[in-house]
């Protein structure tokens, strides 16, 4: 595949091969498209010289210039949307239309905290006559980034412009399944200008890498985006050096359709958000909790759009939905629809692999699924929803925060109070009301419950990165 870049390490500056190498696989395919070079533990111990070095010379550069060399980043990845695009589609299966639109916001991510980066505003407390308090904001120190496979470009581009507009250094791990994306932008910052140290990236296993560097005293902040296991295991890796996290876990969203709702409309859009990215996405609506006097026609019109999503090669046009990005989630998946049919739940559509080349799993729709079925507490992170009927919101709202999750929640209705009390008593760190958009650069996005905690984006998606000095100064 000639789009396809050819997989190497960045270590101060560098790009660097080793002996050892991973297989990269086009997941609609089967076929290897690359091979990726695992870092040595000399690898890892010079990518953390190179990040001492970069954090010196970064802190000390100023945010006006930090925010230049960011959005002449953004400026040539959007450049060269169309051979990254592909280059995920390659190794992500992701429809081509959708990778292009993650290559624009991956752009929004770094042209979002390029501006924050010049608001970091400390701030004077009064005080007595002759004496001054003043907060200042400092760069927390080295971030281990650890990016996940969903997203390959723009996930790894929250954690680099979180890091840079703030004056931090960063050692990224990418997703080695999908690493392509963070290639491509470690490539724009090298052309970019950025010095050399400020931005490095490894890949190999990634147990060694997180226990080698998490217990690195430079390394001040671990940003992880991945699964709440592996977010808690890390945080307790990092707890030993009293090392502070940034954590993006799981999510299981409900969406609360009320009775009030324009059906039609609730559900085609819902089927279609579910099936976006195969449903691979932290965000993605997942436990429908339909009020009774609707759950017929919710449930007819949404099993009516799932059947009629197009599903293949995501290089191939008028394909909605392609494989899943990796082999293991396809059993992990049938185990779900194996274990709440055999609890009673209704099948609707899907619920198996198709074909037997490539990841590819059907659009599932399961309704009536019993409270004891797997999947009313496994995150799916697939193309499965759920559709139950409720008696009232006091039910639904039990049911939504029945979960160790609260990531994203959504709510279909058009009334005030139950706009209210959804907001109140939904235990979420995004709710979204008539409409499926959970997030943008613009607005903080994070959880709460086992979801994780922090934020990334808006204007508390720099508190991560910085530490707070207060300073005090008696002119007596
Ligand atoms: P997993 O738990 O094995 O891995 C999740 C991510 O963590 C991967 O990117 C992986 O490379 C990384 N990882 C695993 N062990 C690690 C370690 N010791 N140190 C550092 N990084 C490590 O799960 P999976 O099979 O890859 O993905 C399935 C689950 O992951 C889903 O159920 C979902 O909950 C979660 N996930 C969430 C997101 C998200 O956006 N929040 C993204 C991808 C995966």
């Amino acid at each position: 595949m000639s789009s396809y870049p050819d997989l190497k390490l960045y270590i101060g500056g560098e790009w660097r091969k080793t002996a050892d190498n991973l297989s990269v696989i086009n997941p609609a395919t089967e076929a290897e498209i690359g091979r990726l070079p695992i870092a040595r533990i000399s690898d890892l111990d010079d990518a953390l010289s190179a990040a001492d070095e970069g954090f010196r010379v970064w802190r000390r550069t100023a945010p006006r210039k930090r925010a230049d060399i960011m959005l002449r980043a953004a400026a040539i990845l959007r450049d060269r949307q169309e051979e990254i695009a592909r280059s995920i589609t390659a190794e992500h299966g992701k429809p081509l239309p959708q990778a292009r639109l993650e290559v624009i916001r991956g752009c929004e991510f770094l042209e979002w905290d390029a501006g924050e980066a010049m608001r970091t505003y400390g701030r004077v407390i009064p005080s007595a006559p002759g004496v001054r308090y003043v907060v200042h904001h400092e760069p927390v120190g080295i971030v281990l980034g650890l990016s996940p496979w969903n997203f390959p470009m723009s996930q790894p581009c929250r954690k680099i412009a979180g890091a840079l507009a703030t004056g931090c250094s960063i050692i990224l791990k990418a997703a080695e399944e999908t690493p392509a994306g963070a290639m491509h932008i470690v490539q724009a910052f090298h052309d970019a200008g950025l010095p050399a140290g400020v931005l490095n990236l490894v890949f190999g296993e990634p147990a060694e890498i997180s226990d080698h560097l998490i217990r690195q005293d430079p390394v001040r902040l671990v940003a992880f985006t991945g699964s709440t296991a592996i977010g808690r295991h890390l945080t307790t890796l990092a707890s030993e050096n009293m090392t502070r996290v940034l954590m993006e876990l799981g999510g299981h969203a409900p969406v609360i359709v009320c009775e009030d709702t324009d059906v039609e409309k609730a559900a085609t859009s819902s089927a279609i958000r579910k099936y976006r990215n195969a449903g691979q996405v932290c965000t993605s609506p997942t436990r429908f909790f339909v009020h009774e006097s609707i759950f017929e026609p919710f449930l007819d019109t949404f099993v009516k759009r799932a059947k009629a999503t197009s599903v293949g090669d995501g290089m191939d046009a008028g394909v909605e939905m392609g494989p899943l990005a990796n082999e293991r989630r396809v059993p992990a998946l049938a185990k779900l629809v194996e274990d709440a049919t055999a609890k009673g739940a209704q099948l609707h559509c899907g619920g198996g692999r198709v074909g037997n080349r490539g990841y590819f799993f059907e659009p599932t729709v399961l309704a009536k699924v019993p409270d004891a079925a797997l999947v009313m507490q496994e995150e799916p992170f697939g193309p499965l929803a759920v559709i139950n009927p409720v008696a009232s919101l006091e039910e639904a709202i039990a049911k939504a925060n029945a979960v160790p999750y609260g990531l994203a929640a959504y709510g279909f209705t058009n009334r005030a109070d139950y706009v209210d009390r959804l907001t109140d008593e939904v235990e979420a760190g995004n709710i979204s009301f008539n409409t499926l958009e959970a997030s943008l650069p613009e607005t903080p996005f994070g959880g709460v419950k086992s979801s994780g905690y922090g934020r990334e984006g808006g204007t508390e998606g720099l508190d991560n990165y910085m530490n707070v000095k207060n300073v005090s100064h008696s002119m007596e």
